[in-house]
């Protein structure tokens, strides 16, 4: 199944370009408190998606191109992101990089990033209104979690897995001879976590470990590549993760991004597309106001 989220905090159910609006079968779907109620209905999918499934056929259908599509694990507890998970991308990094040379989430663990930072295609990405700095696409696989996995080994890792979705690390990236900014918070920004289009469900997408991930700004393919050519694959990050604290239903592990980064500006629209998944289209705009603090 694919699991969207639209519009009101609407669950939807996609089928080829239309939606259905299955928000009557889903608990706590309509009592306020925005897209908590996500992380409920993922740990009990297999007892409720036969219900949603009733519900599908006696909802109406929608155009997806009709809707504001919104991260489709909208609040999970944590956002964890792999570091240097691709060689030619640690390749092409030099004096940008924060990762001391050679070392992936095997030597260094996983950073975070802050749930608040999600976005779908119903809002697109937001740069700071008239910052100068360099901010980069980086087109990654992410894994949301299905059930509390704590201590898990990689050999039984994938059963952890509610599904997967397209999810582009947005990056405020280092300025060689600037301050040593956090990663975490160069990549916090509103806006910087887009998720989706929606989550395709493990059971149908089946095996993870060799997807075309690409990544398109104003149409021009700017990176493709495979999930094969992880260095570290989606069991061991799992069991990585896991060994340090427990993942939530809903919450989501960015696996890395492969070769190709680079820049983008207000007025692009970048494209990812991840085979089996989906393709998230995201326009690029500055903010309404200046940061606060000057970036
Ligand atoms: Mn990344």
């Amino acid at each position: 199944m694919k699991l969207a989220l639209f519009d009101d905090y609407r669950v939807g159910l996609v089928e080829g370009d239309r939606v259905y609006d299955v928000t009557p079968a889903v608990p706590g779907a309509e009592a306020g408190a925005p897209g908590t109620f996500v992380n409920a209905l993922i740990a009990r999918w297999d007892e409720l998606a036969p219900r949603l499934a009733e519900e599908k056929e006696r909802a109406r259908a929608i155009a997806l191109d009709a809707v504001k599509l919104l991260p489709p694990s909208p609040a999970p507890l944590q956002i964890f992101a792999a570091p240097a998970n691709y060689r030619k991308h640690i390749a092409e990094m030099g004096a940008l990089s924060v990762t001391p040379k050679g070392k992936t989430a095997r030597e260094m663990g996983c950073f975070l990033k802050s749930p608040a930072s999600l976005t779908n295609s119903g809002r697109g990405i937001e740069l700071p209104r008239g910052s100068a700095r360099r901010f980069d696409h980086e087109s990654e696989l992410a894994v949301v979690i299905g059930r509390r996995a704590r201590n898990v080994r990689r050999d039984g890792a994938l059963a952890y897995v509610f599904g997967y979705a397209c999810l582009v690390d947005v990056t405020m990236r280092i300025e060689p001879e600037g301050r040593a900014e956090e990663r975490s918070m160069r990549k916090s920004f509103e806006t910087f976590t887009p998720l989706g289009p929606w989550i395709v469900t493990a059971d149908e997408l089946g095996d993870p470990s060799a997807l075309r991930n690409e990544l398109f700004v104003n149409g021009e393919r700017r990176q493709s590549a495979t999930t094969a050519d992880m260095i570290v694959g989606i069991p061991e990050l799992i069991e990585l993760v896991s060994s340090v604290v427990t993942l939530h239903p809903g919450d989501v592990i960015a696996t890395g991004t492969p070769e190709g980064i680079g820049p983008i500006r207000p007025g692009d629209e970048v494209a990812i597309r991840i085979e089996r998944v989906g393709e998230m289209r995201l326009a690029v705009r500055e903010t309404d106001e200046p940061a606060a603090f000057g970036y």
